[in-house]
């Protein structure tokens, strides 16, 4: 399996725009890895995780087309993670050569994703599924996936995911507090994880808790510890921290050696892991 980050910041970007913070400046001026637009990956070449402002951007960026691409997890309905304005696109019939594009949402986003099918009369171009915490289901493009409840604002219908092809793993938790309580055993039934993604918003966590939202290095390294105790992750698992924003206060190098210590990686835009 390929896991390919398209975007690793929070709604404002890094450096954000019209911020003039030490973290936006020092991004700026570093340039490269530094750089975050917002959250997006794409598995191997068929799966979209988020569809949100940047897509068109991504596409651009990386040169890929999204032309494999069959299905696409919805995490929430928060403007980083899902623009469903941009679902016309689909509608052009120039596009129609493309097969249709199966979403896969909480409610909040799949009202938003249904009534933009419905205003452009596009049912033939994209589809959408309602997707419940706790629902197991198989993707159009064939992937098992597991939706578990995340800790993050309610009237988004937040979920994050579990997905497997090939008999490996990936568990994408983005945006989520510490896990809830019922969330491990669920996990724990669907098997144990080859590279898990957590929630890292406010970086190296230095001045805030951040443990309902959102996560740090801090509260990642609670919820790594319970996965481990669980049997979810094991010493071969592979751990990534993403989606940064500037209040969380560190820049991409600022914290490398601090994640290295605790053996997490810090994903940056156009970062490829394969497993
Ligand atoms: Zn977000
Ligand atoms: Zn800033
Ligand atoms: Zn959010």
């Amino acid at each position: 399996m390929k896991l390919r980050y398209l975007g690793t910041a929070a709604y404002e970007g890094v450096p954000a725009p019209f911020c003039r913070c030490r973290v936006c400046r020092g991004s700026f001026r570093a340039g490269g890895r530094a750089l975050r637009s917002r959250t997006q990956a794409l598995v191997n070449d068929d799966l979209l995780l988020d569809f949100n402002a940047d897509t068109v951007c991504h596409s651009l960026m990386y040169r890929i087309s999204f032309d494999n691409v069959r299905d696409c997890l919805i995490t929430h309905s928060h403007s980083d993670h899902l623009y469903p304005m941009d679902l016309e696109i689909l509608s052009d019939p120039i596009s129609h050569e493309h097969p249709p594009l199966h979403f896969y949402a909480g409610e909040d986003g799949y009202n938003k994703i249904a009534n933009e099918i419905g205003l452009h009369r596009m049912e033939e171009r994209a589809q959408v599924t309602l997707v419940r915490h706790g629902d197991e289901f198989r993707t159009a493009g064939g992937y098992r996936v597991l939706a578990l409840r995340a800790n993050h604002t309610k009237e988004t219908t937040p979920l994050f995911y579990a997905v497997e092809r090939d008999g490996k793993r990936l568990l994408y938790a983005h945006d989520t507090g510490v896990f809830p309580e019922e969330d491990y055993a669920l996990l724990k039934a669907f098997g144990r994880f080859d590279l898990i993604s957590l929630d890292c918003t406010g970086c190296l966590g230095l001045d805030w808790d951040w443990r309902n939202g959102h996560m740090s290095l801090k509260t990642n390294l609670e919820v790594m510890e319970r996965l481990r105790a669980e049997g979810i992750a094991d010493e071969k698992t592979v751990f990534v921290a993403a989606h940064f924003s500037h209040n969380g206060g560190q820049t991409h190098d600022e914290m490398v050696p601090e994640m290295a210590k605790h053996g997490i990686l810090v994903a940056y835009d156009g970062m490829e892991l394969s497993f």
